[in-house]
């Protein structure tokens, strides 16, 4: 078996989802589980209803609208025709979202978003499906909430192995095409789980660890891993080859070509991860495989915008020591703070966070009752691996820094 998974950016249109069909024919699908995400932006738009429904109800149905628009205007350019059934369909869908959001009675945030925000995938793999059948590539739509088995912590299930498991090895059919939803799963109520933004990579890891497939081909919109993102970096270079390790570092460090998590279940089954470009499919690519050495072995960019920097000193010259330490990450802890660097010196402690969840001002609020503290919001976290003193000389020059630690192996600096 192989999975391959194709992101937002590679079915954004019509075009888009008539190359997913030519790279099929192209790199050949025999014994293949595709794992689609939401088209183009449509999970951002799903936000905004999830927030209209919350905080706007007027703007509510136009939200909808919005949304499902978009997708009829891929249907017509693919099928020409409105009678063809995957208009029914997917209007089908739409009014499933609808009659949700009109009967339900739950004031929980993460509950009602993680309902409605599936519709993205479930909508695009029918299309999808709907379309390969209809240039003649025989397939099965796969509902992945009947397979992948979550906890109830919507908007980031954590897995349940077991039932995960004994669901694919009992309910799939691997003699099949598959196409199936990335991101989504249920939870034992039944109810839609997620799996965290960005998270059908990790979907395709799932099925494939399940699958003890051969292999996972993470199909984008640049020729592979390259050693910077092409969006802020000069000259980015491809590297052919990686390890698990080498990925896991990159992903934990930012590089957003991979989701962190994926590459864990891949690593354990030893199961190598191909991210190739799906304009260029018959290109190598990157591997990331078991004990590979970095090839080419070059200095790696990360880059983080819109990090915040929090330096804090005790309000009498004391020292800051462990006491004060556990206390600070436990706010961090409780503000869900994900914390990327931290440095401290007799009396002070910096520390780089990212504020996902918006909660900065309350945490400031309880950090300036014990504490002096500085804040620098919107700063960029910059991260070298493999650095060497010309890689460093070239990401210092021009900018201010507010923070540089060095390890071996790893440079990080914040800066304005
Ligand atoms: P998907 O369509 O699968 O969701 P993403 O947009 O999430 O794809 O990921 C692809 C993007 O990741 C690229 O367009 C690129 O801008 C960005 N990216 C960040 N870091 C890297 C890197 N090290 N190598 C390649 N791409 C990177
Ligand atoms: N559609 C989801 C998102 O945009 C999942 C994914 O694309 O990986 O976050
Ligand atoms: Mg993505």
């Amino acid at each position: 078996m192989q999975v391959f998974k194709f992101g937002g950016a590679s079915v954004k249109d019509a075009n888009g989802v008539k190359n997913v069909a030519s790279v099929l024919q192209k790199v050949g699908y025999k014994n293949t589980l595709i794992v689609v995400s939401a088209m183009g932006k449509t999970t951002n738009a799903l936000e905004v209803v999830i927030n209209n429904y919350f905080n706007n109800k007027k703007e509510l149905h136009s939200a909808i609208q919005e949304v499902k628009k978009y997708h009829n205007a891929i249907l017509l350019d693919l099928f020409d025709d409105e009678k063809h059934p995957s208009f029914k369909k997917t209007a089908a869908l739409f009014d499933e979202l609808r009659s949700f959001l009109e009967v339900n009675k739950s004031p929980d945030y993460s509950f009602v978003y993680d309902q409605v925000i599936g519709y993205g995938e479930l909508v695009s793999t029918v299309i999808i499906s709907e379309y390969f059948d209809f240039i003649g590539i025989k397939n099965d739509w796969v509902d992945a909430r009947e397979h992948i088995k979550t906890d109830n912590y919507y908007r980031r299930g954590n897995v349940n192995w077991e039932d995960t498991q004994n669901l694919i090895t009992k309910n799939f059919n691997k003699s099949v095409l598959n196409i199936t939803q990335g991101f989504i799963g249920s939870d034992t109520n039944n109810f839609t789980t997620t799996l965290g933004r960005e998270g059908s990579d990790y979907t395709a890891a799932i099925y494939a660890y399940c699958l003890n497939a051969d292999s996972v081909t993470i199909w984008k919109d640049v020729p592979g891993v390259l050693n910077a993102d092409p969006r802020y970096f000069e000259n980015a270079q491809l590297l052919n080859k990686i390890s698990y390790r080498e990925a896991i570092e990159l992903a934990f460090y930012g590089a957003s070509v991979i989701h962190p998590k994926t590459l864990q279940p891949l690593q354990q089954k030893e199961i190598p991860l191909y991210v190739k470009s799906f304009l260029n499919p018959e290109a190598p690519g990157t591997m990331v495989g078991k004990e590979l050495v970095i090839e080419p072995n070059i200095p790696c960019f990360i880059v983080k915008k819109d990090q915040v920097l929090i330096s804090l000193s005790s309000l009498d010259f004391s020292y800051i020591v462990e006491e004060n330490i556990s206390e600070i990450f436990s706010l961090l802890h409780t503000y869900k703070m994900k914390v990327d660097v931290i440095q401290n010196s007799a009396i002070s402690f910096s520390v780089c966070v990212d504020n996902i969840y918006n909660n900065l001002d309350k945490l400031l609020l309880h950090l300036k009752a014990k504490f002096k503290v500085t804040c620098h919001e919107h700063v960029s976290l910059y991260t070298i691996r493999h650095y060497n003193e010309n890689a460093i000389n070239q990401l210092e020059k021009g900018k201010t820094i507010l923070l540089k630690q060095l390890t071996e192996g790893t440079v990080q600096m914040v800066t304005t």
